[in-house]
């Protein structure tokens, strides 16, 4: 069998004190498919480099700016294959367009873009580019997320009647953006961020897991944005209504003020037959209930689940797997779509990681929940 080196992976983002960049590091690299080589990780070159210590690269692949990485990586015979965005929103387009027209493949984290119209630029710069581009919705990668989605697109629970998804947190309960704590400084400021507060920061996540869940889409929303905590420029909490293709009908919650919360991530769809029930926080179980039978309780890694779940499970049952090995999931794929599609295959990305289609949804969410929630009336999508 021939020996396949381990994808090189450049970074952009991930500086010192950064939430999300180190756990792609973990994550891209847990199956030892990936490794980190390079970044970007900060606008301040010292900053960078000493990121770039602290993550053990070569310090020479630390750079100033992504569009320095970039252009030093592709002169490189051992240069990047692909770039990892982690930073800001409104650094994903940029960054992404970027990379595309350089070649090189692009894993992204969400939102996709900052805005709508931004969307709609990288939807056809993925297109012209014939590049790999993949979107890090984590919850996608759980196994009892695949598994969840098994069940609803088997059609086991009949025809999806409702779904509730809520995804409440509450570190923003106080003008945290005010005391300069960097999460929330640039995820409360327009310019920053985008328009969508904490509809575009985590009920972004939630659309995407109903959709991605049930295998249909939403055709309308009737929403209502509010900014809880006074002087906050951008929505904290956000209620909406939905209607789907398939005839479901559903609820969607997101806030960022919901005290005392921390990732609370729910989804529970209902069938005519019965119902699943997710909890991020409790990730390895999931329930199923049935209109006459007793109520399920699937565990992480049984043998039973479908071989959907059983595909992207690491550890035998009673071992715990998170979110790291939910993120890894998707890098898996990743790196799977990539030496397909380096072996001349386009479109190589399977249809389980969330793409580009995923994230013009998204953005899309974000627009029409706005849309709806000013004009206080239902949209469609
Ligand atoms: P953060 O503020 O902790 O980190 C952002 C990093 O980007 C910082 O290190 C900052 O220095 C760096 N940066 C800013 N401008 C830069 C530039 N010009 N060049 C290089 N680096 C630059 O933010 P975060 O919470 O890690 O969020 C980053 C992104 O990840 C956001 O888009 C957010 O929506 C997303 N995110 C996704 C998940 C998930 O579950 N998938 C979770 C958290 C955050």
């Amino acid at each position: 069998m021939e020996e396949r080196r381990k994808f090189r992976m450049g970074m952009v983002g991930g500086g010192p004190g950064a939430f999300i960049g180190p756990v792609h590091k973990m994550a891209a690299e847990l199956d030892g498919k990936i490794e980190l080589v390079a970044g970007a990780f900060s606008q301040s070159a010292e900053r960078s480099r000493g990121a770039g210590a602290g993550f053990g690269i070569d310090l020479g692949r630390a750079y100033a700016d992504y569009r320095e990485m970039i252009g030093a990586e592709r002169e490189r015979k051992d240069g990047i294959d692909f770039v990892v965005i982690a930073t800001p929103n409104h650094l994903h387009l940029p960054v992404a367009v970027a990379a595309l027209e350089a070649g090189i493949a692009v894993m992204s984290d969400k939102p996709a873009t900052a805005t709508y119209p931004e969307v709609l630029e990288l939807e056809a710069a993925v297109a012209k580019a014939g590049v790999p581009y993949a979107l890090t919705h984590t919850y996608a990668g759980y196994s009892l997320v695949r598994e969840a989605r098994a069940i609803c697109t088997s059609g086991k629970l009949g025809a999806i009647r409702k779904v509730a998804v809520e995804y409440l947190q509450g570190w923003l309960s106080t003008p945290l953006e005010a005391t300069g704590q960097k999460q929330a400084a640039w995820r409360s400021d327009p310019k920053l961020n985008g328009p969508g507060g904490c509809t575009g920061d985590i009920g972004t996540h939630a659309f995407h897991l109903v959709e991605y869940v049930i295998g249909a889409r939403v055709t309308s929303l009737n929403a209502a944005l509010r900014t809880v905590v006074p002087g906050r420029r951008l929505d904290d909490d956000c209620n909406a209504l939905l209607r789907m293709e398939n005839g479901a009908t559903g609820t969607l919650m997101a806030s960022q003020v919901a005290a005392g919360e921390g990732n609370g991530l729910r989804l529970r769809v209902y069938g005519e037959n019965g119902s699943i029930d997710w909890r991020q926080e409790d990730p390895n179980r999931l329930r199923v209930k049935w209109v006459d039978g007793p109520e399920e309780i699937r565990h992480a890694a049984g043998g039973y689940l479908s071989s959907e779940a059983r595909a992207v499970t690491r550890l035998p049952g009673g071992h715990p797997e998170g979110y790291i090995e939910a993120f890894a999931v998707l890098y898996r794929e990743f790196a799977e779509g990539l030496m397909a599609w380096k072996d001349g295959k386009p479109n190589a990305l399977p249809e389980t990681l969330p793409g580009i289609v995923a994230g013009v949804r998204g953005m899309r969410f974000i627009e029409r929940a706005i849309e709806s929630s000013r004009t206080e009336s239902w949209v469609e999508f």
